[in-house]
């Protein structure tokens, strides 16, 4: 075909291509512009001191589920819950004490947790007297050593030393103790703490323990006279947390869950900080990020073309807490719609090449290995194939559904007061927002993904750890212990026969309560170490002699 011929004829087509693609690419800039912009400003306001790090239950949270809310009716999203966009849940924080009661010691005050904590089955009273350690006067305070007790029961594998106590402590009221101190002069272990959470009903008196530190600071003796005043008041206080849910009807069969959480951590009193500022936690990135792309994607998913299934957004709160909101949704639904899969953001705006951006989930289903190496994007990715982890999306997995989990890793303002605003990376957080657009865009097609189970990582392999059960967690328990949710394949905790649902207690002389103390306790042993785990199945206590 003559030379001229072809560039007579393909010339016009090309330079149209060439404006159109320009076009194209200027729309895209454009919309990035806006999606920035967007992006920016729903950051700023939610990672605002003003809303005092939004922790479950606070007024910050209520200032960031009004705005949200604000930001739905504003994008067009219909009311998810019953024609309402909240949904309420209850929190049970256990046990509390430290607001109204008090220790005084010939006036002087003692510090609540550091210096006495009364056990979470005390009663609650006031008490006035004047007594000394040694002394046993009927309507009066009596002080116990553990020291004997725990003595006699060192070798004693079925040992409870809250069981102990309450028996004790009925025994010394009934002879006429008004209330009961308790300490231990000896160097073993008691593992006694106010466990919150502890489910025993109430003794007849108030039982506070001190520490025998403090003991020895503000009794200089057995046989002074000391004037007590001593007030326990033990209260259950429970939050309400707010879910907020939208939906975009497309008169689908199948919906698509979006989802992010924006509760963080407020001053950090659920103990849940890394630092120990009493300030705000502003969490910029955990996760004013995640739920700023989440309406950021709302809003392009709301007028797009992509109707061959519903949205259903869903901003979480309580998810510091465990996990709590998402998993309140999945047990109690506020709309009856065919789950197809569930895409997570959380911690999305720290994207630079060195932390890339990790895509979690890719396991879950086999489109996800077809659909993802197709699209392009200018991140930095790497995938992560497991279903599970600390967020959101594990709650939605655990119900056997394919998820996609979003995370530009952790950073050394994680979890602490200096999680700012002005750290932002905005340009790469429209950039996630965009990936994600496409991946809803890629599977358009597609009714209803196939749901695949992975391989869960296996808690305590971290640098730190030199042996482990082999058990999974489940983040989102709040009860005493640690709750499993499955076993590592060929792993101890599957020789042993443990399996979901199992609430692990003590291993050797460490008794847990949480995960934390889990792995502090898991930290203290080495491989070929002998060692007792108890573990609570149901109402039975079971022991296992096992080796690390
Ligand atoms: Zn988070």
């Amino acid at each position: 075909m003559k030379k001229w011929l072809i560039l007579f004829v393909f010339f016009p087509f090309s330079i149209k291509a060439q404006t159109q693609l320009k076009k194209l690419k200027r729309n895209e800039r454009k919309e990035k512009i806006e999606i920035v912009e967007n992006l920016k400003s729903h950051v700023s306001y939610l990672a605002s001191d003003q809303l005092e790090g939004r922790r479950t239950g606070t007024k910050g949270e209520i200032l960031a589920a009004n705005y949200l809310v604000e930001e739905y009716r504003k994008i067009g999203l219909l009311p998810g819950n019953n024609g309402k966009y909240l949904q309420e849940f209850e929190y049970y924080e256990g046990k509390s004490y430290t607001k109204k009661s008090y220790f005084k010691i010939n006036g002087e005050t003692l510090t609540a947790e550091v210096d006495y904590f009364p056990l979470a089955y005390s009663a609650n009273k006031t008490i006035n007297s004047n007594t000394a350690i040694a002394l046993k006067e009927v309507d009066n305070p009596w002080f116990l050593d553990l020291k004997d007790i725990l003595e006699e029961n060192k070798n004693n594998p079925h040992f409870d030393v809250n069981e102990v106590v309450m028996k004790e402590s009925e025994k010394q009221f009934k002879k006429g103790a008004n209330s009961l101190i308790l300490f231990n002069s000896s160097s073993i272990v008691d593992n006694i703490s106010f466990s919150k959470f502890d489910p025993s009903a109430t003794l007849s008196r108030p039982v506070i323990y001190m520490p025998f530190k403090s003991l020895k600071k503000y009794f200089k003796d057995d046989i002074t006279s000391y004037d007590i005043k001593l007030n326990i008041t033990i209260e259950n206080s429970s939050r309400t947390g707010r879910n907020i849910v939208g939906f975009i009807n497309n008169n689908a069969t199948h919906t698509i869950i979006l989802g992010a959480h924006y509760d963080h951590l407020g001053f950090g009193e659920d103990k849940n900080a890394l630092d120990t500022a009493n300030d705000i936690h502003n969490g910029a990135d955990d996760n004013a990020s995640g739920s700023a792309a989440l309406l950021e994607i709302a809003r392009l998913l709301k007028t797009s073309k992509l109707s061959n299934h519903n949205y259903l957004i869903i901003h979480f709160s309580g998810e510091e807490l465990g996990l709590i909101g998402s998993k309140y949704w999945l047990e109690h639904p506020t709309i009856n719609i065919s789950k197809n899969y569930m895409i997570n953001m959380d911690m999305v705006g720290r994207y630079d090449t060195s932390h890339k951006l990790t895509i979690g989930g890719y396991g879950t289903s086999p489109t996800w290995g077809s659909v993802l190496p197709k699209l392009s994007s200018p991140l930095i990715t790497k995938i992560d194939s497991s279903g599970t982890g600390p967020s959101d999306h594990a709650s939605f997995y655990r119900k056997d559904i394919p998820v996609l989990f979003f995370f530009t890793g952790s950073h050394s303002d994680y979890h602490k007061a200096s999680d700012d605003f002005d750290k932002i990376n905005y340009e790469g957080m429209a950039d996630v927002v965009r990936l994600i657009y496409n991946i809803i865009d890629a599977t358009n097609s597609i009714q209803k993904l196939e749901f695949t189970k992975t391989k869960e990582p296996e808690m305590g392999r971290s640098t730190r750890f030199t042996v482990s059960l082999g058990v999974i967690p489940d983040y989102g328990f709040t009860g005493e212990g640690v709750r499993i949710d499955g076993v590592s394949q060929g792993k101890l905790a599957e020789r042993i026969g443990l399996a979901a649902g199992d609430i692990l207690i003590q291993l050797g002389d460490y008794k847990f309560t949480d995960v934390m103390s889990y792995m502090k306790a898991l930290s203290k042993f080495k491989k070929g170490d002998a060692t007792q785990l108890i573990i609570k199945r149901k109402e039975e206590t079971l022991h296992f002699d096992i080796s690390f």
